[in-house]
């Protein structure tokens, strides 16, 4: 079977023949239909993630795909099931680490990947869902907006009519946008630096899209809504400058969300740092994933989708075939589109 192979840290992935082994307790071989990209990837390609000493080894935490075979022990799902693949534990066993055959040697992978025609996944890295549901929903759903949702729901607990600003308008930023339409956010602030994430943000819910480079924050704030200060503020982007620049702007109800990382020994500042005494006592929170718990929150999720009530309408803004992948991962990285599909 094909899969993108990780063969040299920040090399191009190599799509090429790999072999399946036998599946052990608590394994299941997935057919893969769909996967997503996400920030994680290129982490990983960057060698940034402890994988260094891994490779060759394989991609991909997000995605959807059918139930091919099971290891021993495994109750969770059986042959034909629709599953989706998350990173995130759910209920089942936690399998051994995968193993592939690459050029003649046997390789090991993580505990779910995706980039790939078919997959040993863990069984707790799975979860099976209707027939009728979604592909696209499926890759969102092991991922991006599972974590965009929970960041919202678990770790912000955004209240209706709460004001909100989104730093970064990036793959999660967008599914945070849109998460927080679903929690009836107002306004709902995207904040990039790339003027044509407007349009995408703006699609999507956002009520205003501010360009950091080119506009003042504050001043954009006062002149649309007449207000200074936002209740909570979810930085995507990690990004030491924007973190600083953005605590100050907290309500006397505010939470800061740090989703994006800062780079591993930067300190990022907090000015006139008095000011998180005022209102109740703001808070300044990093998350995991949004504390997203899939076996609870998937089927939620899905039924939420199936009333119409979570639209994932333009969040998925380009697709790919697996052979193409380095371009889709080189559109990741400039940060141009919003969430890829590759398609098997
Ligand atoms: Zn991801």
């Amino acid at each position: 079977m094909k899969a993108a192979i990780l063969e040299e840290i920040n090399g191009p992935l190599t799509v090429g023949e790999v072999g399946l082994t036998d599946l052990t307790f608590g394994q299941v071989l997935v057919k893969v239909l769909v996967s997503g990209i996400c920030g994680a990837q290129l982490q990983e390609i960057a060698g940034n993630k402890g994988n260094a000493k891994f490779v060759p080894h394989l991609l991909g935490h997000e995605g959807a795909g059918i139930v091919e075979d099971t290891g021993v022990g495994v109750t969770k799902v059986k042959k034909g099931d629709k599953v989706i693949m998350h990173w995130r534990k759910g209920d089942g066993i936690e399998s051994d680490f995968p193993s592939y055959l690459f050029k003649d040697k046997v390789i090991k992978s993580g505990k779910v990947t995706t980039f790939s025609e078919y997959t040993i996944v863990s069984e707790n890295r799975i979860t099976p869902v209707p027939h009728d549901t979604p592909n696209e929903l499926c890759a969102l759903l092991g991922c991006g907006l599972s974590t965009a949702l929970g960041t919202i729901n678990n770790e912000a607990e955004v209240k209706f009519g709460e004001s909100i600003m989104i730093i970064g308008a990036g793959g999660l930023g967008l599914n945070l946008v849109r998460a927080a339409t679903a929690a009836s956010a107002y306004p709902i602030i995207s904040v990039d630096i790339y003027d044509h994430k407007k349009e995408l943000a703006e699609s999507l819910g956002a009520h205003l899209f501010i360009n950091s480079q080119t506009q003042n924050i504050v001043e954009e704030l006062d002149k649309k809504f007449n207000i200074k200060e936002v209740d909570v503020i979810i930085d995507t982007s990690g990004n030491k400058q924007a973190i600083e620049n953005t605590i100050p702007l907290l309500s006397g109800i505010g939470r800061y969300i740090m989703v994006g990382q800062p780079k591993p020994g930067e300190t990022v500042g907090l000015l006139n740092a008095n000011h998180l005494f005022g209102g109740e006592g703001k808070m300044i929170k990093a998350t995991q994933g949004g504390k997203f718990s899939p076996s609870k929150d998937i089927p939620r999720y899905v039924k939420l989708h199936k009333a119409g009530i979570l639209n994932i309408d333009h969040i998925i803004t380009h697709r790919f075939k697996l052979e193409q992948i380095n371009e889709a991962i080189d559109l990741v990285r400039k940060g141009q589109a919003s969430r890829i599909l590759i398609e098997m």
